[in-house]
């Protein structure tokens, strides 16, 4: 009966050699297979799952990006790794998968308010080589980043200049850095948030303000461009800067104005004048700021 059982086995295991070779015929296979260092009595055991294993590794080869991953599984290669004289296989990540992962990993420490979602892609490496104008903007970005961990967190900034000078894109650069050094942040158009804050006064208008009140690092984009009415200024503007304050949360602005000229368009409202106001929310400002401006061409295309 052993005999018989032997007779049985050894005939099996010419047949999967048969198999593993009529395979091998096939270069780049057999380049494939031989290239996995894995004893050649092992792979013979595996032809068919050894040839997915190809028709995957090849995909890779012709890898265009992850939107086109012909793969079983989307960014995973099947992949054979020996194990006590067995195969096991196993859907490892690409590069791509890993990469992509990772920013998205990233992109969730940032939210936006009302922006165009393409800022998320801005990057300070883009901006260092980029322009000599910059370099105040530039070595304060640098102290920023060091600074960031100290337990009194350093200012934020008051970046104006004139349109399309690449102010929101270099506040969105140094903030897509923080997040990937896991610090969240939320970027918002203010003009529109306080339509949209007014919009969602019976929905989830406190959780909205809230979320704004106490993010990590906060950029009011455009400051300045809206219509001011005595609630947006009275009743938002004013309160958040003073809890930002208060709790050392920094805070950034981009505006087209000076400070001065943001001072009289602050205190300009439907109903009236209110220097003393507009003052207040300055000092505030001044006290949360650094303040640069930016002197570029326009950047818009
Ligand atoms: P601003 O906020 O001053 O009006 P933006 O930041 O919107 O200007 O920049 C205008 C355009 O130029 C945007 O499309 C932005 O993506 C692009 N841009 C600005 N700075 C850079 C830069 N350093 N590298 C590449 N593109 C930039
Ligand atoms: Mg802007």
């Amino acid at each position: 009966m052993e005999q018989v059982n032997n007779l049985i086995s050894s005939n099996n295991k010419t047949d999967l050699k048969h198999a593993f070779m009529d395979a091998c015929a096939d270069k780049e296979f057999k380049d494939f297979v031989y290239g996995l260092k894995i004893k050649e009595e092992v792979l013979i055991k595996y032809t068919s799952l050894l040839e997915d294993a190809f028709v995957e590794h090849k995909n890779c080869l012709n890898c265009k990006g992850l939107g086109s991953c012909k793969n079983k599984v989307i960014g995973f290669k099947e992949t054979p790794i020996e194990n006590n004289n067995n195969i096991n296989f196993e859907y490892i990540p690409c590069e791509r998968k890993i990469k992509e992962d990772k920013k998205n990993k990233f992109s969730e420490n940032i939210t936006l308010f009302e922006m165009n979602k393409n800022i998320k892609e801005a990057s300070l490496k883009e901006v260092f080589k980029d322009d000599k104008l910059r370099l105040p903007i530039i070595k304060f970005f640098k102290e920023f980043i060091d600074n960031y961990d100290k337990k009194e967190k350093p200012k934020g900034l008051y970046l104006y200049g004139s349109f399309g000078s690449g102010k929101t894109y270099l506040i969105a650069a140094l903030f897509n850095e923080m997040a990937r050094r896991g610090v969240k942040s939320a970027l918002v158009y203010y003009p529109e948030l306080l339509r949209n804050l007014k919009s969602s006064f019976k929905t989830n208008y406190e959780e909205k303000f809230d979320y704004i009140r106490k993010a990590p690092l906060l950029l009011l984009d455009d400051i300045g461009a809206e219509n001011e009415t005595p609630w947006s200024r009275d009743e938002i503007l004013s309160p958040l800067l003073q809890y930002r304050m208060e709790e050392n949360l920094p805070t950034f602005f981009t505006s087209n104005l000076t400070l001065d000229e943001l001072e009289k368009q602050l205190s300009i409202t439907s109903s009236g004048i209110d220097s003393l106001k507009a003052r207040r929310i300055i000092e505030r400002i001044k006290q949360l700021t650094v303040n640069e401006k930016l002197v570029s061409k326009n950047r818009r295309v």
